[in-house]
């Protein structure tokens, strides 16, 4: 092992707190499969060889956004040939009775009210009870505040009583200031983002969290990410998981090439070592790749996300991954990592163990 990762080791053994710097060597060493170790270590001390998936939809109900965020290719503006609006026969043509969990986000829309948002989450609740509906990034919550002037208090009190369970971790993308005048000028901040999670935890509404990588920001960046997701841990306990999504270089070009698969695991694994308070970590297939989601099992994460259906943001900038999974092929990716596929709802309840 590198020798400067001995220190981290000792505090990884003894279930002590990681530091700043300690995330940041994670990152700088050329040691990656000691890291992967370590976080492989933190992972089966909480999982053992468990590693959880769900049968989701993904549902994007629009793309047109008023926002211009310089690392998306999904969003489009209203009269531009792809833009699209769902109407609500095809939102429930999207839905899958058979599914555990539908995930909504989508564009930051001019016109489409607040009711309109919460109609789509009632609708699909009245046709499909058993289906739990994982809704809106905080970014978005933000927005039907600004557009709409339906505080998040409010907003989320009547999307849960419409149906809403859960929230997506996504629209902070990384919580520099630095970061977010370059990329994503105009959307909700770092602090919004985190007043809004602490709101629903509040409200009993758990979420996830993520963090957009492999692009300009810096490894400092992305460990002050963590840091600020674990004290906010501290404060809630309203975290389910953390998913790094990976950034699909598609026409955005904000760097000439994606992302290697060993910074994908480095970053898992720093993840699962610095957020010591986060249930899971989650490897999201559909931008790192099937093969490094599998290897991604024995670098600290616990959760492969789920059959996901039809995904369009990340297929808009050109993911290589397929569009869905079945059931099946995610269970063999995790049985061919050695590790015990289990089936979960959309909050960790475990629906199945694939034991042999
Ligand atoms: S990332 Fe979200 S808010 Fe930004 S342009 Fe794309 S759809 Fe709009």
């Amino acid at each position: 092992m590198d020798r400067t990762l001995i220190p981290i080791w000792e505090k990884v053994l003894a279930e002590e707190r990681l530091s700043l710097e300690d995330g940041i060597r994670l990152f700088e060493t050329r040691d990656f499969p000691a890291v992967g170790r370590m976080a492989d270590h933190v992972k089966s001390r909480r999982d053992g060889d468990r590693v959880f998936f769900v049968l989701n939809r993904h549902l994007n109900p629009t793309n047109i956004c008023v926002l211009s965020c310089t690392f998306c290719d999904f969003a489009m503006k209203k009269g531009d040939p792809d833009a699209y609006e769902m109407s609500m026969e095809e939102i429930l043509g999207h839905v899958d009775p058979e599914t555990r969990e539908v995930h909504i986000v989508g564009g930051h829309h001019p016109d489409w009210p607040f009711e309109k948002y919460e109609e789509i989450v009632r609708t699909i609740h009245h046709h499909y009870p058993d289906v739990q509906i994982k809704a809106f990034t905080a970014a978005e919550i933000d927005y039907f505040h600004r557009r709409w002037k339906v505080t998040p208090e409010e907003s989320l009190a009547r999307l849960k009583e419409a149906g809403l369970r859960s929230m997506p971790g996504g629209g902070a993308e990384v919580f520099s200031s630095r970061v977010h005048k370059l990329l994503l000028p105009g959307k909700s901040d770092a602090n919004r983002w985190s007043d809004i999670h602490h709101i629903a935890h509040n409200m009993g509404i758990r979420s996830n969290a993520t963090l957009l990588y492999g692009h300009v920001e810096t490894y400092e960046e992305r460990v002050e990410h963590m840091i600020r997701l674990r004290e906010l841990q501290d404060e809630t306990g309203g975290f389910l998981a953390f998913i790094p999504l990976e950034y699909q270089v598609g026409d955005t070009h904000l760097v000439p090439r994606q992302a290697s698969a060993i910074e994908d695991l480095k970053t898992i694994a720093a993840a699962r070592l610095v957020l010591d308070n986060f249930p899971h970590i989650k490897s999201y297939w559909v931008m790192i790749g099937e093969e490094t989601a599998s290897v991604s099992l024995h670098f600290g994460a616990s959760d492969m996300d789920g059959t996901i259906g039809k995904e369009r943001i990340a297929h808009a900038a050109k993911a290589a991954s397929p569009a869905g999974l079945a059931r099946n092929r995610v269970v063999q990716l995790i049985r061919e990592a050695q590790k015990i596929p289990v089936e979960r709802d959309a909050l960790y309840n475990v629906v199945h163990v694939y034991e042999n």
